[in-house]
């Protein structure tokens, strides 16, 4: 067993000018819930977020039983007959935990984490055939990790019937009905001006409420990120983790649109999340396999690379540690193209605060940074969490060394989960040697502006602040010659380089003079449009 963090994500936390307070948001109790998945490998701390989404047929009968006659539990009770079940599951005592799982069964039909640690004790107990029956609801209530129900030592009398044989036969079939009812369920509550759009290379199902040419762009730029990461991170390790492959479940890629953006994240995180809006930019949801973000910058990306980071830690059964997590998936939040067009990871606000952070001495040293657990990384000072996590991997990104540490790192994961070993073994030195060398990294990385500082190239229009996650809304009539600019317009590339928002356009400014003329693509109502802007000189 294990008291690991789930494996749901953290909303990734936007920064914005009136929103410091919010880096402390408390997610409700409800999506702090984890659970234990009984029985797991041991070297597998594999654990589900305890909410999971009722599939279908299934749904429709998952309420709980007998509510109008008892009184219900309140979530404490659940929790503690969870952690019984646990304890009674590990001492052998598998007809208390079966008896505990029906009560959690009957109280919360929907959750497909009863239904699997139900079937290993069943199986367990010798009850092949009722063992694979409660497989089968798990599955079709949406636990989709085959690695587990192949590997699984308590389902082993499970496995020798022809219920899970033929199921892990059809299992490619199970995943494509799957992603069809998620989607007709995404078509229910989001309704028929939204795309539904499947990319089975990637296994990912759009679900979107921008129009068509921007889901193309963002399509577009997924499969760029994905290249990215396969030639950047996961290049050193098997080829079999470079392919998508058909035991991957879906993922559902939601882009909705503010309101049903804002409800989502009230339901998700809570009424209090109503007025955090504005600081949740999305998150990736691994038990749910759900993305769900309406900014198409610099979030879709950060959240993107969780899904094919998650995808490779499950091949493994590995749970990398937080700082790994969050500091790969924001490596790739701020970009530039090098001259052949590729991506790079570039300097943003987030290396200023390492920055700020070396140059102050506050930085932490990579030991203790590597060693955080969970829920102190995002509940203490967690934009400082990433900054300093993203420097480390963009550290090593340009030591040309990341691809190297993530195939060191996965490979000796049971020896060292931290990763502090790996860094030492492809970084060449002992751990306070690195920790000097990222330290002076960190203290030289380059100051970007996070404003548009006098003297520097503008557009020479005002621009709302706050993005509309699609981009940049240009909020009052131009004055000067900026080209075919007007009121109203929705700003979304320089030179073919995004700019969703503020920060990416001020960055996106500093490259380039006042005087210069750029192709700014922008949108007016339905029409996709680009013209030319020279640029002013801010301030004159
Ligand atoms: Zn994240």
């Amino acid at each position: 067993m294990t008291s690991r963090a789930g494996t749901q994500g953290s909303p990734r936390v936007l920064r914005s000018r009136n929103m410091l307070r919010t880096t402390s948001m408390v997610r409700t109790p409800s999506a702090l819930r984890t659970l234990h998945i009984l029985s797991m490998l041991r070297t597998l701390p594999v654990l589900l977020a305890l909410l999971s989404l009722p599939l279908g047929a299934a749904a429709a009968a998952a309420q709980p039983a007998d509510a109008t006659t008892e009184t219900e539990p309140t979530e404490e009770t659940l929790i503690r007959w969870t952690d019984e079940t646990v304890r009674a599951f590990a001492a052998g005592e598998l007809d208390t935990a079966a008896a505990l799982l029906d009560k959690l069964i009957k109280w919360q039909p929907g959750n497909f984490v009863h239904r699997y640690n139900l079937a290993c004790v069943l199986s367990r107990q010798g009850d092949a055939e009722a063992a694979a029956e409660m497989l089968l609801q798990a599955v079709e209530f949406g636990f989709s990790d085959v690695n587990l129900i192949r590997h699984d030592p308590s389902l082993a009398n499970a496995r020798e019937t022809t219920t899970v044989q033929s199921m892990l036969e059809k299992w490619g079939e199970i995943l494509d009905r799957r992603v069809d009812t998620d989607l007709e369920r995404a078509r229910d509550r989001y309704g028929s001006k939204y795309w539904y759009i499947k990319d089975p290379d990637l296994r990912l199902a759009y679900v979107c409420a921008y129009d068509e040419q921007t889901l193309d762009e963002v399509k577009a730029e997924i499969r760029e990120v994905h290249e990215w990461a396969m030639q950047n991170v996961f290049a050193g390790t098997d080829a079999d983790d470079r392919l998508v492959h058909p035991d991957d479940p879906w993922i559902l890629v939601i882009l909705p649109n503010q309101a049903d953006f804002r409800a989502w994240a009230a339901q998700t995180y809570g009424p209090a999340a109503r007025s955090f809006t504005q600081a949740i930019g999305g998150h990736y949801s691994h038990d749910e396999k759900q993305l769900v973000t309406m900014d198409l910058g610099a979030t879709i990306r950060h959240e993107f690379m969780h899904v094919l980071h998650w995808r490779s830690n499950g091949r493994r059964n590995q749970m990398h540690p937080v700082w790994v997590q969050e500091g790969l998936c924001s490596l790739i939040e701020d970009y530039d193209r090098d001259s052949a067009g590729k991506l790079v990871p570039v300097e943003s606000w987030r290396t200023n605060q390492a920055q700020f952070l070396a140059k102050t001495g506050h930085l932490l040293h990579i030991r203790d940074l590597c060693n955080i657990p969970r829920d102190r990384f995002t509940s203490s000072r967690p934009l400082a969490r990433y900054a300093q996590s993203r420097a480390l991997f963009l550290f090593m990104h340009r030591e040309g060394k990341l691809a190297e540490w993530y195939a060191h790192f996965t490979e000796h994961f049971r020896e060292d989960p931290s990763g502090v070993a790996s860094l030492e073994a492809v970084l060449d030195g002992d751990l306070d040697q690195i920790n000097d060398r990222y330290a002076d990294f960190c203290r030289a990385l380059p100051e970007v502006p996070e404003e548009v500082r006098r003297g520097m190239a503008s557009l020479g229009v005002s621009i709302d602040i706050e993005g509309t996650g699609e981009g940049l809304r240009i909020g009052a009539r131009p004055r000067r010659d900026t080209g075919d600019l007007r009121l109203g317009d929705i700003i979304t590339h320089i030179e073919g380089r995004p700019v969703r928002d503020y920060y990416e356009l001020v960055r996106v400014l500093t490259s380039y003079e006042p005087g210069q003329t750029v192709t700014v693509r922008y949108r007016r109502a339905r029409l996709h449009r680009e013209c030319e802007v020279t640029l002013q000189r801010s301030g004159s």
